[in-house]
């Protein structure tokens, strides 16, 4: 298979993964590619994409031209030619409405807390874009404020956006957006929802190079106003963890000479000072 024959059967497959997962209902979603320097290869509007057969595709120009193709490229086809701009990096974009995902979009509640270690060495933090008329320039124009720092968001009362360096690495983070957003929504049923520490955060950021992971922006804990960073909530100091350190630490050591003991322990204890006492 020739490059693009290769990239437009990955089009078709990951609309149809997208589609049997539930991302996309109808004809919503749409998927693009970079092929060479200055052309794309993107979805087509009104088509199913759990449905498409690789001679749908269209190949545009950055600008959005059509130069090849029977059908019209996507109606939301501006958002992908921003990210294309503003990200030389970026080689593939994927949209779709996956349905928890998109929850917390409609609730205006972005998946910016220190949760799980696999999200924050991959996309750090998932930011919600302001609410646009989809398909207008208004939607580009929130996108770009969180695109040069983030590979995936949340887009207010729309969807999600996510963005990589080939098709399948975009297409995954939409899986870990929908993922990390169905485990969320989870804790916050179950009513508790444990942060990772700042200082593990930081050492996660670490890991990110030593895993060959190209994050576009550092983890930050404090909101910047230029959106540089990727904000992640977590708490100072050596709190929370999602599992608690269980030590016995000398009396005095951390000034109230707390001791911390598992239950087995202190009822061995207790037992000891009964039999003691007899
Ligand atoms: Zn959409």
């Amino acid at each position: 298979m020739s490059g693009d024959a290769a990239l437009r059967a990955d089009i078709v497959e990951i609309g149809r993964r997208m589609y049997a997962r539930g991302y996309t209902a109808s004809n919503d979603g749409n998927i693009s590619v970079r092929l060479g320097a200055d052309r794309l290869l993107m979805t087509p509007k009104s088509v199913c994409k759990g449905f498409m057969t690789p001679d749908m595709m269209c190949i545009t120009d950055l600008t959005g031209r059509k130069l090849e193709g029977d059908r019209d490229p996507s109606s939301e086809m501006q958002m992908h030619l921003e990210v294309y701009r503003q990200r030389p990096d970026v080689q593939a974009v994927v949209h779709a409405h996956p349905p928890t995902a998109t929850g917390f979009a409609v609730a205006g509640i972005p998946l910016d807390r220190a949760v799980l270690a696999e999200v924050l060495t991959t996309l750090g933090s998932i930011p919600i874009a302001e609410y646009a008329t989809p398909s207008t320039k208004e939607l580009p124009a929130a996108v770009r404020k969180h695109i040069k720092a983030h590979d995936g968001m949340l887009l207010a009362n729309h969807g999600a956006l996510t963005v990589g360096s080939d098709l399948y690495g975009a297409y995954y983070k939409m899986e870990t957006v929908e993922h990390f957003a169905k485990i969320s929504l989870v804790a916050r049923l179950l009513g508790r929802e444990n942060l990772l520490s700042r200082e593990e955060v930081m050492r996660l950021q670490d890991l990110r190079g030593s895993y060959g992971i190209k994050a576009p922006a550092p983890i930050c804990a404090e909101a910047q106003e230029d959106a540089s960073c990727q904000i992640v909530q977590a708490p100072a100091g050596d709190g929370a963890r999602l599992v608690p350190d269980i030590v016995r630490r000398p009396a005095g050591a951390d000034g109230d000479g707390e001791i911390r003991l598992t239950y087995r322990e202190l009822s061995a204890l207790i037992e000891e000072a009964v039999r003691s006492l007899r």
